[in-house]
């Protein structure tokens, strides 16, 4: 390979749904010279293995900052889907049916009982409904079902078509590609980023965004004490083909969930486990996965599976993104830890981080994203 030396105004690291779409948000604030490095190929890691479910209600256990703030990006999506759409031609396939909840055991009654509490006292939309209602709205679930919340504003798109979109509007607008290229590390000089280097020469830029996901503590910079430590967690999917679809919503229930695509594939997930970077496939996820799905329709039973996969959200120790300025080197951002909600993020993420590099403004929201914030904390 051919030993390159570059410059760039913004390096933006990984090219996974949030390194595409820092890079799209710095080039519509007009950030020049934005340079987009992936290892691989654009979207193949955990954003390709995701289920574009954006569904903070059916996933939130109470109504703090970070509830706020996938709330907010959810309701982003509709304007950034429609931009997407104009920019690139391509249909996120953004699915507004709203998402069920299911109850089957006592505790899962209790657990809806609880949620649809808090989430109508803090004035949020929500419907509750009894067994023979919830069989009425969607005929294929089981019969063992006791209740069900619907959520109407928690929604889907198709993921793999968001990376498409994502990728011919960040190209278009003149950001560069440099994909089967890996960052190695950062050359800092004076407490602040002066290149990276990659696998294929340097690049030399006073502005870098981590956006590498589950690897994004593997880029090495001259301070080993920074204790951030973003953790591989490997969720599994399987997919069948269910023609004609059996369900319409997005379908939960405390042990997994199904998402009918347009297209007739039916997803089901997932698996949450601390395997490393062993991206398998296994028996016991395979297990775990259609126990659930099958609890929710037994009609699972009698569809094709026809593909299966896994991938590994990038999860930080307190399960919070990892978002901003760092204060320790200059010019070095942070936009990882996404862990189960990249999809759901990645517009708000986009904006905000934007905002901080080219306008040299952190907005207070992300206070509690910030990468500085594990400097106190004694990490393993
Ligand atoms: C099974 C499953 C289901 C999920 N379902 C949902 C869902 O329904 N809704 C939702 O919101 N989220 C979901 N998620 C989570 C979501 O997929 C992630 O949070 C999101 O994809 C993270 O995006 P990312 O860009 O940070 O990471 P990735 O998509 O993993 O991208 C990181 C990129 O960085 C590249 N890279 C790494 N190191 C380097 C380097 N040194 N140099 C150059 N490039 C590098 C990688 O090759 C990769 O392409 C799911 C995840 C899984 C696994």
């Amino acid at each position: 390979m051919t030993e390159f030396y570059q410059t760039a105004d913004v390096v933006v690291v990984g090219g996974g749904v949030i390194g595409l779409t820092v890079a799209r948000a710095l080039a519509l604030r007009g950030a020049q010279n934005v340079v987009l490095i992936e290892r691989g190929s654009l979207g193949a890691e955990s954003s390709w293995a995701a289920a574009g479910m954006l569904a903070p209600q059916a996933e939130a256990d109470c109504a703090d900052q970070f509830f706020q703030f996938c709330c907010q990006s959810r309701d982003i999506y509709p304007a950034f889907a429609a931009a997407l759409l104009e920019e690139s031609g391509i249909d996120i396939e953004l699915e507004t049916t709203g998402t069920l909840y299911l109850a089957f055991t006592d505790s899962d009654v209790n657990e809806l009982e609880k949620r649809f509490e808090w989430q109508s006292a803090a004035g949020l939309q929500i419907e509750r409904f009894d067994a023979e209602i919830a069989k009425l709205i969607e005929p294929s679930i089981s019969p063992e079902v006791r209740a069900a919340l619907k959520f109407p504003l928690d929604t889907q798109v198709e993921s793999r078509r968001l990376i498409s979109a994502l990728a011919n509007s960040t190209e278009k607008l003149g950001v560069r590609m440099l994909t089967g290229t890996t960052v190695e590390g950062l050359r800092i000089e004076r407490g602040c980023v002066v290149a990276v280097e990659t696998s294929r020469g340097f690049v030399s830029t006073g502005n870098v965004v981590i956006a590498s996901g589950a690897w994004a503590s593997l880029i090495k910079t001259p301070y080993p004490h920074s204790s951030l430590r973003i953790e591989p967690i490997r969720g599994q999917m399987l997919c069948f083909e269910a023609n004609p679809q059996i369900c319409n919503h997005v379908i939960y229930s405390p042990r997994g969930y199904l998402v009918p695509r347009g297209d007739g594939r039916l997803l089901a997930g997932s698996t949450t486990e601390h395997a490393g970077f062993d991206k398998r496939v296994t028996a016991a996820g395979v297990n775990s996965i259609l126990t659930a799905a099958l609890e929710i329709s037994p009609l699972v039973g009698s569809l094709g599976l026809t593909a299966s996969w896994a991938g590994l959200r990038p999860c930080a120790p307190d399960n919070l993104p990892v978002l901003g300025a760092c204060a320790e080197i200059g010019g070095l951002f942070y936009a990882t830890g996404h862990y189960r909600n990249g999809i759901l993020l990645a517009p708000l993420t986009g904006e905000l981080i934007a905002q901080a590099v080219v306008e040299n403004k952190v907005s207070p929201v992300l206070d509690i994203f910030s990468p500085d914030r594990f400097d106190t904390v004694t990490v393993n």
